[in-house]
């Protein structure tokens, strides 16, 4: 089964496909975690990256798709998360010709519904908790790009939910409860 979890920036995606990954094997392909890696790296990529990805901007297609074939091409397994990918209309083009040309196809994409001030609040305090903790929050983990990537979100990603509601795909999850009520209504859309 190769699902995507789409919603806003904080919305728990990354969370949701850990637990996934924990009781179901399934494998999770964050494109912001591939993203981050190559920044660490120091390849030219992750200088090129770096800044488009502070302010809280989306990377281009042609460096997220690259990321997600190639992983597609080592990992032929299938039982993929997608987790922050797609986010634009090509994007969402591209995996599905992948997906394709590997003989898989997409069982569900579940749309996880949030408040917006209830995002930047839980990523603020992401950002204090990394801190307190010793660890260097995320960049983007501030308010300010967060008001850019919520932008990014409606302006490029949200014309998904349309996309995938006419494939028949789309699933809404209600993403404002308890991490153990959100997990029980992701399982009651892939069971
Ligand atoms: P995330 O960890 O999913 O919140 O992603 C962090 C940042 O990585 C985003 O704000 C973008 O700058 C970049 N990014 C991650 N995934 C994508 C994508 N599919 N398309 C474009 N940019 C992306």
């Amino acid at each position: 089964m190769n699902i995507i979890l789409l919603g806003p920036p904080g919305a728990g995606k990354g969370t949701q496909a850990q637990f996934l990954v924990e009781e179901r094997g399934m494998v999770q392909l964050s494109t912001g975690d591939m993203l981050r890696a190559a920044r660490t790296s120091g390849t030219e990529m992750g200088k090129i990256v770096a800044d488009v990805m502070d302010r809280g901007n989306l990377v281009t297609d042609e460096i997220v798709i690259g990321l997600i074939r190639e992983k597609l091409e080592s990992d032929k397994a299938g039982g993929f998360i997608f987790d922050g990918f797609p986010r634009t209309l090509p994007q969402a083009d591209a995996l599905g010709d992948l997906l394709a040309e590997m003989g898989e196809t997409l069982h569900a994409v579940i749309a996880m519904k949030v408040d917006d001030d209830a995002m930047v609040a839980r990523v603020v305090n992401r950002a204090a908790e990394a801190k307190a903790a010793g660890n260097t929050p995320r960049a983007d983990d501030t308010a300010e790009a967060m008001q850019t990537r919520l932008k990014a979100y409606y302006k490029d990603t949200s014309t998904l939910i349309g996309y995938y509601h006419a494939k028949g795909t789309l699933s809404w999850v209600d993403g404002m409860g308890s991490m153990d009520e959100v997990k029980a209504a992701i399982a009651g859309v892939l069971d």
